[in-house]
């Protein structure tokens, strides 16, 4: 390896031919400062392998640098390991076919309708019960202009809001199906729908109860121990009327000693 770039083979328009770069200092060859480092050096018989890939060999040294002239870049840093490829090899791998195109395949997509938010649910339901008591509204017009308007006219309009409304109500039911089955909350004053864990209706200002209150409101109830308070008093009453008839007090008596412990829970708060 000579230690001046001026008197290597590889020198060329202050330019590294082996290497592919620019030598600025040609009097301290990057190849020997850097043969230790990470760029390896490449021999001539390498470098005639890699011009040669795919292509036919060159058959002299100046076929080599016109090969390697012609190239942007020599790869510097290709290792070609002697041992474990062989060229023909390398060669193969090159000229091997791509594999045919697969014919293509023509794709129908399904267009996955997203599933509506229950906002729109709510917002279309509100608006078409809306659009539903106006129609109602126009319903009650259309009786009092009937005189006006004629029989005829009548009936035709008639008929054509009737079928409106009712597709309305079919759609109507349709959303709200829907809507509850996300949590929405439907008014029981106005009918429109509301937003889960909305407090008050957004139509007619309803003011719903929440859940602390409603079940509140489900223990108030009086159904449950008014039922017990009852069935004791008519088994009380029967013992009592036994023991009056046959004289027999001994089921009333054992009653007494042990109180029916479930009729006391209904009893007490
Ligand atoms: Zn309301």
């Amino acid at each position: 390896m000579p230690k001046d770039c001026r008197e290597c083979i590889f020198f060329s328009n202050n330019r590294c031919l082996k290497l592919g770069i620019n030598i600025e200092d040609p009097s301290s060859p990057p190849c020997l400062r850097e043969e230790q480092g990470r760029i390896v050096s490449l021999s001539l018989e390498d470098l005639e392998k890699i011009v040669s890939i795919g292509e036919r060999k060159p058959s002299s040294v100046e076929e080599v640098f016109a090969e390697i002239s012609e190239q942007e870049e020599v790869p510097a840093e290709v290792e070609v390991e002697k041992e474990e490829v062989s060229l023909e090899e390398l060669i193969g791998e090159k000229t091997e076919e791509l594999p045919a195109e697969k014919p293509p395949v023509e794709i129908v997509q399904v267009a996955s309708k997203p599933e509506p938010a229950v906002e729109d649910l709510i917002k279309e339901y509100n608006s078409i019960l809306e659009n539903l008591e106006k129609n109602k509204n126009n319903l009650i017009t259309l009786e009092e202009l009937r005189d006006i308007i004629g029989d005829e006219a009548y009936e035709s309009q008639r008929r054509e809001l009737e079928e409106i409304i009712e597709e309305q109500r079919r759609k109507l039911e349709e959303l709200e199906e829907k809507a509850i089955s996300k949590g929405a909350i439907k008014c029981s004053q106005c009918g429109a729908l509301n937003l889960p864990n909305s407090k008050v209706c957004t139509r007619c200002g309803y003011r719903f109860a929440s859940r602390a209150e409603r079940k509140a409101k489900e223990k108030r109830k009086p159904g449950k121990r008014f039922f017990f308070a009852i069935l004791f008093l008519l088994i009380g009453s029967v013992l009592i009327y036994q023991g009056m008839i046959n004289g027999d007090w001994s089921y009333l008596q054992s009653l007494i000693k042990i109180p029916c412990s479930s009729c006391l829970k209904g009893l007490t708060p």
